[in-house]
Parts: structure tokens; sequence; C-alpha cells
């Protein structure tokens, strides 16, 4: 069994990569993929003791994109031993666009009556500060009761303080994944709702997608079965994983979503 979807402390999850290893460990995985959002900082600093490890590790990312204006997800796969400095730089340019963001987010909150300061959000942000991290200091200072109520009343696409952020677009995201010599998947398609069909998929295949995220924990089965149909039909590699995050989604088991190990043997076939 593996897990191609699980975030560390360095993006918005609750483990450090060892605490995410060991978990990995004890549920039995043969690999798993730390696809921390835009940045490789979790994957860089893993550190387990012996060599080949057992579970496998895979070097993944998860980037922030944008289709029609819309937020979309886009997971990277095996970026290579150094994946390219233009890659890293290029995370680097939008670490600045997030800040810039972020800044402006805190603004809106704080003219809105909520006392939030960019440097206390930055410092549980460690290489990614986002929404997230927003919602944890909302509620910490007790704003809000839960982390959805912060997404509800003050941070989420139809609430008021939300500020998007310039993410590139999906094309651009898959061209930069490829270039880094990964393997490009787009993540749970079931949040990019209904505008989402076999003609915006086939844009992105000829843009240069090589897979299609087919198991995640906002699917469910029958949505599985569809986007392997549709990922099959589109001669697209198929990924899936739990997109663990720790406490703060509590429903999340790594491991949840019991994927195949034939799911890894397929890319690394086609791939190399
Ligand atoms: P950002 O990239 O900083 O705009 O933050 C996006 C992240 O916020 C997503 O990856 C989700 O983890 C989280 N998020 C966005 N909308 C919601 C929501 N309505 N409820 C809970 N989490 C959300
Ligand atoms: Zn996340
Ligand atoms: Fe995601
Ligand atoms: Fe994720």
């Amino acid at each position: 069994m593996i897990d191609l979807h699980a975030h560390t402390h360095y993006s918005d999850g609750a483990c450090s990569p060892e605490e995410l290893f060991e978990l990995a460990r004890r549920e039995g995985l043969d690999a798993f993929a730390v696809t921390d959002h835009d940045t490789l900082a979790g994957y860089d600093a893993m550190r387990t003791p012996e060599e080949p490890r057992q579970p496998e590790v895979i070097r993944g990312i998860e980037v922030t994109c944008n289709l029609h204006g819309r937020p979309a997800h886009l997971l990277g796969y095996f970026l290579q031993g150094e994946p390219g400095q233009a890659f890293r730089h290029w995370l680097e340019l939008r670490h600045e666009q997030r800040r810039d963001r972020n800044r402006r987010l805190a603004h809106r909150l704080q003219s809105l009556g909520a006392c939030v300061e960019l440097e206390e959000v930055e410092a549980l942000g460690r290489s990614m500060t986002g929404r997230p991290h927003f919602a944890r200091v909302l509620m910490d200072k007790g704003y809000v009761d839960s982390y959805e109520e912060a997404f509800e009343r003050y941070i989420g696409e139809d609430a008021l303080a939300y500020v998007p952020h310039e993410a590139p677009s999906l094309d651009e995201g898959i061209a930069r994944v490829n270039e880094a010599g990964g393997v490009s998947s787009l993540a749970h398609p079931v949040r990019l709702g209904p505008a989402f069909d076999g003609r915006v998929l086939q844009r992105l295949v000829d843009a240069g997608l090589r897979a299609l995220e087919v198991f995640h924990s906002d699917h469910s089965l029958e949505q599985s079965s569809r986007y392997l149909e549709m990922a099959r039909r589109h001669r697209l590699a198929v990924t899936g994983g739990s997109d663990f995050h720790g406490p703060i989604k509590p429903r999340v088991r790594l491991g949840g979503q019991r994927v195949g190990n034939w799911v890894l043997d397929e890319l690394r076939e086609r791939f190399g």
C-alpha cells in the first residue's frame, strides 16, 4: 500500500518529516510521497536512519495554480535529485507573491476588527505561509471557534477578508514540473467542480499533463471510478493519496485511501 499525497509542517501539515515517516512506517506503507504546498523543504529536511529507506520516500510537491480564476492544485513527483535551479528559483518568486498576498490579507483582517499580525502567522508557516495558518491564528485568538469557521467568516473564497494570490496557470505549472523532470498530476479534480470535464482535461493533456489524482479523501467511490475512466480515456497515468495533514483534518488518515503499489509501478514504467 502507498500514499502519494501528504503534508508536513513545512507547509500546513502538523507533522515534522520524521514524524510523518514514523507514521507511514507504523501504517505499514511501502512508499509515501511528501507533497508540501509550493515547497520542497519538508522533503529536503527528511533525515531517516538507514538507506534504503523503508517505507520509500518520494519527493513531491503540490503547486497552487489557477484554472479559470479559481485555485487548482497540481502535484509533481520524482523531481530530480537537484530538481533544476530554475524550478527552485521559480518557487522563490512564488513565495514573494504569497508574502505580498499575506500582507494584504492581514491588513484586511485588521480592518474587519480581527487583530492578526503578519509576523505571528508567518511564525507558524516555516517555508510556506498560507490561509490554514491564518485560520489557526484566528482560532487561537478566539475570533472563531473552528478551522472551518475561519474560512466561512473570514478567509474562504467567498468570505470578506479573502485575497487571492497570483497563482500561475495550470499550463505554466505543468510546464515547470515537466521541465524539472517531474511527473505532473492534477490533484483532487473533484474540487474543480462542474467546470472540470473531458474538454478541460484534454486541454491540460495537450499542455503536457501526465497523470490524474484518481484516489483522494474528497472523492467518493463513484467519483474515483469516474476519474479512473477519464484518466484511461485520455491515456493519463493515475495517482492517489490521502492528502494527510494531521489533526487539522482529523478524518483523513495517512494511508487511508489504500492505494495499491501498482500505481507507483505504473508511474515508474511509464516515466522511468
Ligand atoms: P492559500 O494557498 O494560502 O490560499 O491556502 C489554500 C489552502 O487553504 C488550501 O490548500 C486548503 O488546505 C485550505 N482551504 C481553502 N479553502 C478552505 C475551506 N473552505 N475550508 C478549509 N480549508 C480550506
Ligand atoms: Zn494543505
Ligand atoms: Fe490540495
Ligand atoms: Fe494537499
